[in-house]
């Protein structure tokens, strides 16, 4: 089944003379991997945001989960449930531990401590991390922290992980074990990924590569006979 799908999707900032974006379309099947790649400039950062609704198209119509995304649409709910974000920079809070970090998310939904934490142990556990739970972020390396912010992106369950250069801050080991992870989730967990990158490891890794120029794809190929 589709999850998502942009049709005709543009996009012009008030103070921009260029078109950000320019009649993009495609559809995001539900469990798929995908990485958007092009140089500076193209567009990348602009889809993401609006595939994530942290802005909207200036035209153009966003479906998720067969809902046209419009006014009627409660986007914190859509946000804080449905859709996790996984960013270059972790924003971690450094006076909680792994743990905790884990469970910020999951505030102010109902759920008891027990759960809280049970779902926060499991999750830490899918990430690798089990062994670091009590750590503050300053105490690990920018992997391992990278690799909390993973599992607190999945706090709520998301049917969607959105991820902007997720390995862009990080050598070539450790970028190959967050790869590693997102593989894993995507083959165990049946999450669908969708990933900005400039790393054609990370592009090797997904399934499809979506190519921007210009506010445009320019290719929007599958890897699948190649991996
Ligand atoms: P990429 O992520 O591929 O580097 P962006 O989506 O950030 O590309 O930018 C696409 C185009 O939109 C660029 O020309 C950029 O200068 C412009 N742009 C991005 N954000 C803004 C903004 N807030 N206001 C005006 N122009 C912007
Ligand atoms: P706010 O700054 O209050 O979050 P926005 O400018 O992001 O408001 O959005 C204004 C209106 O546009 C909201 O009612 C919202 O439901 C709607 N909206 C937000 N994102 C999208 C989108 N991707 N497609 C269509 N409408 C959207």
């Amino acid at each position: 089944p589709v999850l998502l799908s942009v049709e005709d999707v543009s996009k012009e900032y008030p103070d921009g003379n260029v078109r950000a974006l320019d009649g993009v379309s495609f559809e995001i099947t539900t469990g798929e991997y995908a990485a958007i790649m092009g140089p500076s400039g193209s567009g990348k950062s602009t889809l993401l945001s609006i595939l994530g609704t942290l802005d909207r198209p200036t035209s153009g119509t966003l479906t998720f989960e067969g809902a046209v995304v419009d006014e009627k649409t409660d986007l914190d709910e859509l946000r804080s449930r449905a859709i996790g974000f996984v960013f270059q920079s972790f924003y971690l809070l450094p006076t909680l531990t792994a743990l905790e970090n884990i469970q910020v998310p999951m505030f102010g939904r109902g759920m008891t401590v027990a759960e809280r934490v049970a779902k926060a142990h499991e999750l830490i556990e899918a990430v690798g991390m089990a062994d670091r739970s009590k750590h503050l972020p300053k105490q690990l390396s920018v992997g391992q922290r990278q690799r909390i912010a993973i599992a607190r992106s999945l706090a709520n369950d998301p049917r969607l992980l959105l991820a902007d250069e997720p390995t862009g801050n990080l050598d070539t080991v450790t970028a190959a074990g967050i790869l590693e992870l997102f593989e894993q989730l995507h083959t165990e967990r049946e999450m669908t990924l969708i990933t900005v990158t400039h790393s054609e490891e990370v592009a090797h890794a997904a399934q499809r590569v979506i190519r921007m120029r210009d506010g445009r794809i320019e290719s929007d190929q599958s890897n699948l006979a190649m991996n």
